[in-house]
């Protein structure tokens, strides 16, 4: 069994501190390997705005600066820019995997962005205490974009500043059923999913179309990861009505792997709402259509694993934001651990334990 030792046993603390070789300059003789810390969200705070969380990638940019980029992939309809921070050491060249995770494509859905915050936190603050993330950081390059609908963030909405549902705009089955096209064909007047007028109408998600090229562009690209809430569940393709191809049987070996492993090993079991299947022996389709969406556009596009997870339930029970953060953020550690596997669609080890660490980080 191997076992993702983000905490070791506090005996081994001190003996483990040893000096780290080489790649990261000035810093290489402080290299130790200890409990990894969460960092906690303010309780008072439990989410922050959009200028809250560029202010802090950028200050972790300032912070970190061989470890993190940041950078624009592309402005939304209201001119905000689609912030993404890329997260890896950037002393070592070559040889690495892309990842790509992003929440808050839907305005309203800030658990993914909260995700998203702690998770570069934790990656960065553990670099030099923990040697699970730093061998993790080392590897791969993690590419996350927070707010991946920032005029929607801002406005408190779903959908963009044009009332487009993003993730019903990718050119994939678009429009079919789900998804309004404009003028609303229904008559509903209610355009929950409205899917835009043309596919990759909207320019958020023809940023994420040409950012997800970026990320296959050296051939490397390993997992696509879209948050969401609050169906509490996990979804791989299709869920598209009409999808282009059936996945073939390998390709559904994987994933059903890593439902196995995200049932084992975190709260996301089958226990969804009357929508979704009672188990996760069968993918999302026929449970809930959905099409235009970024996770099935990546697949089809990329033919990389790709996933959707619906955070939190309908009533959001705990409360507490970081209650579900923790809950979620297992299964991004161990899609980072498995980058190799994914990349290559072999299945990757279903043995493998993620022990976040001890609570107490900086509060955010
Ligand atoms: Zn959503």
């Amino acid at each position: 069994m191997k076992y993702v030792s983000l905490m070791l046993a506090a005996s081994m603390v001190f003996a483990a501190i040893a000096g780290c070789v080489g790649q990261f300059g000035e810093s290489s003789g402080d290299f130790s390997d200890s409990p990894a810390v969460v960092p906690v969200i303010s309780p008072e705070k439990q989410e922050h705005t959009y200028g809250e969380m560029v202010e802090m990638i950028n200050g972790l940019n300032a912070e970190y600066p061989d470890l993190v980029e940041v950078f624009s992939i592309g402005k939304s309809v209201e001119s905000r820019d689609i912030w993404c921070i890329r997260i890896t050491n950037e002393k070592i060249t070559g040889g690495k995997l892309e990842c790509l995770i992003d929440g808050c494509m839907h305005g309203t859905e800030t658990a993914g962005e909260e995700t998203c915050i702690v998770l570069m936190n934790y990656l960065l603050s553990n670099y030099k205490t923990n040697a699970t993330i730093r061998e993790l950081v080392d590897s791969n390059i993690i590419n996350i974009i927070p707010v991946a609908n920032p005029d929607g963030r801002e406005a408190g909405t779903r959908e963009n500043a044009n009332g487009i549902d993003i993730n019903r705009n990718y050119d994939i089955d678009w429009g079919n059923p789900i998804g309004m096209s404009v003028p609303d064909p229904l008559g509903t007047g209610h355009p929950l999913e409205n899917c835009g007028p043309s596919a990759f109408s909207e320019p958020e998600s023809c940023a994420m179309r040409d950012f997800m090229d970026v990320c296959d562009s050296n051939g490397n690209f390993a997992f696509y990861f879209n948050m969401h809430t609050n169906a509490f569940c996990f979804i791989s393709p299709w869920d598209a009505a009409n999808p282009p191809f059936d996945v073939p049987e390998k390709d559904r070996e994987l994933f059903h792997t890593v439902f196995k492993w995200v049932m084992e090993n975190t709260i996301y079991s089958a226990t969804g709402s009357g929508m979704y299947p009672s188990d996760w022996s069968e993918f999302s389709v026929g449970a809930y259509y959905s099409s235009g969406e970024a996770k099935d556009w990546c697949y089809m596009r990329h033919r990389v694993p790709s996933f959707l997870l619906e955070l939190y339930n309908a009533s959001m029970t705990p409360s507490d934001m970081n209650y579900w953060v923790r809950a979620s953020l297992p299964t991004i550690i161990y899609l980072l651990e498995v980058s190799p596997e994914l990349y290559a669609w072999e299945n990757p080890s279903t043995e493998i334990k993620v022990d976040l660490g001890v609570d107490g980080g900086s509060i955010l």
